[in-house]
């Protein structure tokens, strides 16, 4: 009796680890790709960006018109003309005119974000949000903000002609290829004066109910010896939201598990909280609207040059700046290539998740693509206090998934699609609704 248990124990044990390895096998075709166009960055072209977004010496927000070879008009010019050179992109000039309000709008003004659109080839509009902003601002000779001082000089190489910088480049490489999300390189501006383009563009998005799977935000990537003489080139941070189940630190799991995969003698450092104490990132906007966003920033800051007149390329790592546009492009054609993620929740909102005969973890999604076009379905499994995935299963081309014996309250599942060329979906998890209040109606004994 006992053999015959430990047969029926062995055989599916075999079963999956076969499933797995072959798993394995169709992810490295999607590595080889990544790898592909990741080896194409060049330094050379984030360092002649960077060059050429500091001579426009202030792109200040409110420094419009300051004449043709500087200030933010100027800026914006060049950046749109860089990006319409690009075959394959749709450039769009998102403008606005804002009146004079707040403590920072000290004048009535325009706003525009440069917008570059690859578009995917997937039935259902799916996008991916790539961003990064282009205007700067400096603290005046009184070691203050004026927001009215546009004769300050602000060339903001590091925040954020960093962020641009590679921008542009993800634009080029990624311009040519097929994908099926479509992708919105935008460079932002008026984050100096309080995330004003990222908010404009967020509550559009939300207004027009786009389908926006994720939002990396690229702001200070290109500075690597702290203040302190402390230096590390060698990792990037990655902000995201609180909890620990937030599609924000799903979405940054998901930029680890694959950029480590494609680039794996660089580091990306989780960091389990929204943004830097007292800061603000254009990634924000975008999460308050319910979408996942995450911000790429330095390792090591140095607060002596930020927001001042010595935020040149003299002070920065161009290598390092081409490092962390590895990373973010790695992740955003991964994204980008992959199948849509698997829908784990009812039309009522509940997870799709039971406990099957009585103990046991029963997940369940729908998924409504080519099945043709997808490889199958990868479980993962972790402790919910566990900071990444700890286990793994290939489902194959199904639709549930049982583990015997496993308590559904002990852990956090979730379910992604793996595409037939090797890239896969975001993971989406099984989330505990919110209970509603209840309210009864009473009176109380005296
Ligand atoms: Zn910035």
């Amino acid at each position: 009796m006992r053999k015959v248990v430990s047969l029926f124990f062995i055989l599916p044990l075999a079963f999956l680890l076969f499933e797995v390895s072959r798993a394995q096998e169709i992810e490295a075709k999607g590595y080889d790709f990544l790898k592909r166009a990741v080896d194409q960055v060049s330094e050379q072209n984030i360092a002649s960006t960077i060059r050429a977004l500091q001579a426009f010496k202030t792109r200040n927000l409110l420094s419009e018109p300051r004449g043709k070879n500087s200030g933010i008009a100027a800026a914006r010019d060049w950046l749109l003309t860089e990006f319409r050179k690009i075959p394959g992109l749709e450039v769009v000039d998102d403008g606005y005119r804002l009146p004079k309000q707040g403590q920072r709008i000290v004048k009535d003004t325009e706003l525009h974000n440069v917008v570059a659109i690859k578009k995917g080839k997937a039935d259902r509009e799916r996008i991916i949000i790539v961003n990064a902003h282009y205007d700067t601002i400096a603290v005046s000779q009184d070691g203050r903000f004026h927001y009215e001082d546009i004769n300050t000089e602000a060339p903001g190489a590091n925040d954020d002609a960093s962020g641009i910088a590679a921008l542009l480049e993800m634009a080029r490489l990624i311009a040519p290829l097929e994908t099926q999300a479509t992708i919105h390189l935008v460079a932002f501006s008026g984050e100096e004066q309080g995330l004003v383009g990222s908010t404009l563009y967020a509550q559009k998005m939300k207004q027009q109910g786009k389908n926006v799977e994720a939002v990396l935000t690229m702001d200070m990537i290109s500075n690597v010896k702290a203040g302190n003489g402390y230096i590390d080139s060698t990792r990037v941070r990655v902000f995201s939201d609180d909890p620990s189940d937030s599609p924000g630190r799903e979405l940054a799991r998901y930029v680890k598990r694959v950029a480590e995969q494609v680039y794996p003698s660089f580091e990306v450092s989780l960091i389990y909280r929204a943004d830097r104490f007292g800061r603000g990132g254009d990634h924000t906007p975008f999460v308050q609207e319910g979408y996942a966003g995450i911000r790429f920033t330095e390792a090591r800051e140095n607060y002596s040059v930020q927001h001042s007149t010595q935020d040149l390329i003299e002070n920065l790592s161009v290598p390092y700046c081409a490092d962390v546009t590895r990373v973010v492009l790695a992740a955003t054609l991964s994204l980008a290539c992959a199948p849509e993620a698997p829908v784990v929740t009812s039309e009522r909102g509940g997870p799709l998740l039971g406990r099957g005969q009585g103990y046991d973890a029963e997940l369940r999604w729908k998924w409504e693509g080519n099945p043709e076009k997808i490889a199958g379905f990868k479980v993962y499994v972790r402790d919910t206090k566990a900071p990444y995935w700890e286990r793994c299963y290939f489902a194959g081309k199904a639709d549930t998934f049982v583990l015997r014996n496993v308590s559904i309250d002990d852990l956090t599942f979730g379910v992604s699609a793996l595409g037939q060329d090797g890239l896969e979906s975001l993971v989406s998890v099984y989330r505990l609704p919110p209970r509603r209040r209840a309210e009864y109606r009473f009176e109380e004994i005296k």
